[in-house]
């Protein structure tokens, strides 16, 4: 007899751990979480995990602050921190182009009820000793926001979900789905096969494998994203405010006595899912000169904020994938053409962030439950007929990270 849940989900990324966690807290419910490395070893652990809560799609809003109270509960029930910090952050607008949406979205954030103070260049410096925003036209102060380690709050989604009844096998790959018709029954794995109520995909930069086995599209690529890490460097105090520039498409935060340099590239590339291996450890995105020289070349905009940049001293390049959509909302919920099979992907470089909302929105389509967010912004079908893997419709994707004016 094969195994059954009622729920298998594919990925032990924070999407499927937090969606494993939000399933389990609605009660008696069977959920297995199937990953082939390890839990948070792809691109969850290579986030800038950067919780911010003025978000520039007004969908995400909910789903971040639903990641902020799914934090006070683990918080509450685990008696731990997992590395959080609450820095606060401050997005800084000087042009009309960035000031008109960062005065937008940082009202809904208050009308949602996140603290939001309006700062000026003197207060700024005091919160980030770097900084030079004399020529902002906004600064927003959002006291609250955090900073995640995006490996330890995995494992603490993990724990909980654990503690509760999940089960969750890593080095086990799901090499197929078993189906009848259109629906999806259960998974395949080397042990053989594994049965399921419904079979949620958060693979990640490889769910559209996932889903083609399934007989469907996921609007989405992976795309690269980056960013450098300096030397320790008492500039950087630990706890100091962190800082979103649309104007520079940059963001600065502490890490371990420095600073983590985020600078967005022009021209955003994006790997064919086909060509991936099965760890992005396998993966080389540039050497550190090539990485030393896209920094300076993007640099430019950044120095008027932070005129000490080029005495700084960078110790490590980071670089990863995330799943990037053409319209930047993220893939949820039930896939159209595929029943009993659901989607919790296309992160749009906000999945630790909108984590929370992410599990619980998904868990609530797959278990059948009232939803709490309203996912149809998400609709996987929303693009029409599409064939992600082309070139064309993954510089679609990739667009959507170069034009991305958050973090
Ligand atoms: C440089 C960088 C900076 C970022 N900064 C931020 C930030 O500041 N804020 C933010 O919110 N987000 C940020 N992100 C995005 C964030 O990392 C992602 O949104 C998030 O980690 C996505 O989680 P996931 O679970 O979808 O993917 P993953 O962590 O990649 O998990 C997917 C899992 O599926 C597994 N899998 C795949 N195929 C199979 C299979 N066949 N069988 C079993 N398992 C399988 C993989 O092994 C993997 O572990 C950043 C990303 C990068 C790369």
């Amino acid at each position: 007899m094969a195994e059954r849940f009622d729920l298998v989900i594919i990925g032990g990324g924070i999407l499927g751990i937090s969606t494993a966690y939000h399933a389990m807290r609605m009660g008696s419910v069977s959920v297995l979480v199937l990953e082939r490395n390890q839990i948070a070893s792809q691109a969850t652990p290579r986030a800038a995990a950067l919780l911010t809560q003025i978000r520039y799609k007004p969908s995400q809003l909910h789903m971040a602050q639903r990641t902020f109270t799914a934090i006070e509960e683990l918080r509450a029930e685990l008696k731990d921190d997992f590395g959080l910090r609450r820095t606060g952050s401050l997005h800084i607008a000087s042009t009309p182009a960035t000031e008109t949406p960062l005065r937008l979205h940082a009202e809904e954030a208050r009308q949602a009820g996140v603290e939001i103070d309006w700062i000026d260049a003197n207060e700024a410096k005091r919160h980030t000793p770097w900084l030079d925003a004399s020529g902002a036209m906004a600064i927003a102060l959002t006291p609250s926001d955090m900073i995640a380690d995006p490996h330890l709050f995995t494992h603490a989604y993990a724990a909980a979900a654990r503690a509760r009844g999940a089960v969750v096998r890593t080095n086990t790959a799901v090499t197929g789905l078993v189906r009848e018709g259109s629906a999806v029954l259960g998974v395949k794995t080397g042990a053989g096969e594994i049965h399921a109520g419904a079979v949620i995909d958060a693979a990640g930069a490889w769910a559209g494998l996932i889903a083609r086995e399934a007989g469907v599209n996921l609007p989405m690529a992976p795309v690269w994203s980056h960013y450098w890490v300096t030397a320790p460097d008492a500039g950087f105090p630990p706890n100091m405010t962190y800082v979103i520039l649309p104007d520079a498409r940059a963001y600065v935060r502490p890490e371990v006595g420095g600073a983590i340099i985020g600078l967005r590239e022009r021209k955003s590339l994006s790997l064919d899912p086909r060509a991936l291996p099965d760890d992005v450890d396998g993966l080389v995105r540039n050497s550190d000169e090539e990485a030393h020289a896209m920094l300076l070349e993007g640099a430019g905009p950044l120095r008027t904020y932070f005129p000490s940049l080029d005495a700084l001293h960078f110790v490590r390049f980071m670089a990863g994938l995330s799943a990037y959509t053409p319209d930047g909302e993220f893939v949820l919920g039930p896939v159209p053409g595929a029943a009993r099979f659901f989607a919790a992907a296309g992160c749009c470089g906000s999945g630790i962030a909108c984590s929370g909302g992410i599990g619980l929105g998904v868990a609530e389509a797959a278990l059948g439950c009232i939803p709490s967010f309203d996912l149809a912004p998400f609709r996987p079908d929303r693009f029409g007929a599409i064939d992600p893997f082309t070139l064309a419709f993954r510089e679609r994707c990739a667009a959507s990270r170069s034009g991305k004016l958050s973090g």
